[in-house]
């Protein structure tokens, strides 16, 4: 009989389970649902005990353990989500007992950053590496460490927030309330705000990106800019290269602390083309001291980097106890 792992994603827009076998990176299946406007912390819970029983039901096997990605932070140690920035009643939630109730198994959660990273170490990008640092760029900037082969997460489950690193002082308002962090600058509404910015303040520049949106600036998205800019946008360009410094710049800072072997790039970013991942990589060695080597690639995994840091978590959870 198979011994079965199922992962969990929480996610910002919609929740998701898969199932795979021990030690393996493919899974047997898996279920989808988008989320509701309306939706909170128990229609949320609700639908993904739907999800999974009917997943674990279609197959045989005995399920070892569950591994649980979830979009915010999360409180690793006592097993709880701290709160959700996408719905109410999550805050101080007992998730890791509430799952280990329901389905009699040990559960594993980790907050979507960290779970990528896990994810990309057991079977991605970062394999084989002793030390990584792994970064997602999207709609905002997360980060997550392996060290000396353990995942690690700090004294409060806040280690990896490369998001939130100064690389401006006094530059713009950041989600977290900050001033100048890495993802007010870097993320893709950064992006796609810098360039309405300099289309509303440079007329007669960036026809492609305008052409793009059709005359409407609102319309402006992070992966148009990225297409203008390969398209020869000198605007868009320009907008993509001052992300990407700023980029390179917080990884700078994380290889001067931590000098770990990889760095691994996941989120919407790796779309984002030959000359933005150079800047990347320029400005990274510009801002960390002679000596640090690091490569800097893209994820294995993009759309599904919870769920398979999830199928790793659970791994990981079993590898553990062993
Ligand atoms: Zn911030």
């Amino acid at each position: 009989m198979s011994s079965l792992l199922l992962g969990i994603d929480f996610g910002g827009t919609k929740n998701a389970v898969a199932l795979a076998k021990h030690g393996v990176a493919e899974w047997l299946d898996y279920r989808r649902q988008i989320s509701s406007p309306t939706a909170d912390a128990q229609s949320d819970i609700n639908t993904v005990l739907e999800l999974s029983h009917d997943l674990l039901s279609s197959h045989s096997g005995a399920l070892l353990a569950i591994g649980v990605s979830f979009g915010g932070p999360v409180d690793f140690e006592n097993g709880t989500v701290r709160c959700s920035y996408h719905r109410p009643g999550w805050s101080d939630f007992p998730l890791q007992e509430h799952l280990q109730n329901e389905f009699d198994v040990p559960v594993s959660i980790d907050n979507d950053a960290n779970a990528g990273a896990i994810g990309e170490w057991y079977f991605g990008a970062g394999s084989n590496c002793n030390s990584l640092l792994y970064i997602t760029v999207s709609t905002g900037i997360g980060g997550g460490w392996i060290l000396n082969g353990n995942p690690y997460r700090g004294a409060n489950s806040m280690a990896g927030e490369i998001g939130h690193i100064i690389v401006k002082p006094n530059g713009p308002k950041c989600a977290c309330g900050k001033t100048g962090c890495l993802e007010a600058l870097a993320c893709g509404p950064a992006i796609s705000r810098q360039a309405v910015a300099r289309i509303e303040a440079e007329s007669g520049s960036g026809e492609i990106l305008r052409h793009l949106c059709r005359g409407n600036p609102g319309r402006l998205t992070a992966e148009m800019v990225s297409q203008a800019a390969n398209n020869g946008d000198e605007l868009a360009q320009n907008v993509l290269l001052e992300a990407a410094s700023y980029l390179g710049l917080g990884i700078g800072q994380a290889l001067t602390l931590m000098n770990p072997e990889r760095v691994v790039l996941g989120g919407g970013v790796i779309k984002a083309g030959k000359t933005y991942w150079a800047e990347v990589r320029r400005a990274a060695s510009e801002h960390s001291p002679p000596g640090i080597y690091v490569d800097i690639v893209p994820a294995h995994y993009t759309d599904e980097a919870p769920l398979w840091g999830a199928i790793a978590l659970a791994n990981h959870l079993l590898s553990s106890q062993e």
